[in-house]
């Protein structure tokens, strides 16, 4: 790391912090150590600090706000990358060109807000717009799909490409990025000019909706699994009568049981206890197996 360090010192290409708690960069608010954490401060020096990494064979991984990630609590011998600075935002009416560390639920609300439309699905989603692009976020029916024109990112060789909404295998929370070691810059949107006082109204009634029915008062990272073809995830857990379950300082919410909370200081291992349980109980009663939505970093394989 030392290496990684003194370049980014000699050329300035960011700043970056050394053993920082994973607690610190998920919404879940658990996980160990990472050795590294680096800010690029442009996309030249995100491709240099990448080199760097790439040639040295060291570990790494892009944090977007860390709102779909479990990070276990073992230490991360490796670097992560967040792009806080990549956030530029450009608007030409209802084109948007908008940087992959740009706050995705500030966008959302700033643009509905103006009568934009296409992006009101976002307005709860506490993602970047690198990490939503990345799932293909999405709530209401809608998601990332359905107003995204085209993504630039670096592809495996740090070269500079971009591809068509089309070519970018797109399904529910599913992306081509999931499956490539590709780092999204940026995306650009297509809104449509609307009533604004009816997306208003919309937004503020889902807003309502959203505070009533989930935990946000917990830290969590959402939604644990997906929903299965014709059912919902929730309600399987509930009828499995594991709603409020509690281990350790984790909770299977009581609120909505499609979440799982980290209540009383958490660790990682307490939540992945309770994936775990309530993926082998519904399993179990109803021969269902639940497909979990969030990603798991660092855990032993
Ligand atoms: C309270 C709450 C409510 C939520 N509601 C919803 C919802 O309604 N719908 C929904 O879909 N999700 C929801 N989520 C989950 C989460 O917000 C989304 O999955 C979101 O897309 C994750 O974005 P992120 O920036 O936090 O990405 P992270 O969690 O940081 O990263 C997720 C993945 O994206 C990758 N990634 C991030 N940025 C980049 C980049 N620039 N280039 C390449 N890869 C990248 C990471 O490497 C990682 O693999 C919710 C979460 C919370 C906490």
């Amino acid at each position: 790391m030392k290496g990684l360090i003194n370049l980014i010192e000699e050329k300035s290409l960011g700043t970056y912090k050394e053993n920082v708690s994973l607690k610190t960069l998920t919404t879940y608010k658990t996980g160990g150590t990472a050795k590294l954490l680096v800010f690029p401060n442009s996309v030249d020096s995100l491709k240099e600090i990448l080199k760097y990494i790439k040639e040295n064979n060291i570990k790494f991984k892009v944090f977007g706000n860390g709102s779909n990630i479990l990070a276990s609590s073992r230490e991360y011998d490796g670097v992560i990358i967040k792009l806080t600075n990549l956030r530029n935002f450009t608007q030409k009416g209802e084109n948007i060109e908008v940087e992959a560390g740009y706050n995705f639920a500030l966008l959302a609300n700033t643009l509905s807000k103006e009568g934009y439309s296409g992006l009101e699905f976002a307005c709860g989603i506490p993602a970047t717009v690198g990490g939503a692009v990345y799932m293909n976020a999405g709530a209401y029916l809608s998601d990332v799909s359905k107003v995204l024109e085209k993504v630039e990112f670096l592809d495996e060789n740090l070269e500079l490409k971009t591809l068509e909404n089309k070519d970018l295998s797109f399904s529910y929370r599913h992306s081509i990025f999931m499956n490539k070691d590709w780092v999204i810059l940026k995306a650009y949107f297509k809104l449509k000019k609307d009533n604004k006082d009816e997306i208003i109204a919309l937004i503020n009634d889902r807003k309502r909706r959203r505070i009533e029915s989930q935990p946000l008062e917990y830290p969590s990272a959402g939604s644990v699994f997906r929903n299965p073809e014709g059912n919902y995830a929730g309600k399987l857990i509930e009828d499995s009568n594991l709603k409020g379950f509690v281990h350790g300082g984790g909770q299977i919410s009581d609120k909505h049981a499609n979440f799982i909370i980290n209540k009383n200081n958490a660790t990682a291992e307490d939540i992945k206890y309770l994936m775990d349980l309530a993926q082998s109980t519904v399993e179990k009663n109803y021969g269902i197996k639940l497909r979990v939505e969030q990603e798991l970093f660092n855990w032993e394989k």
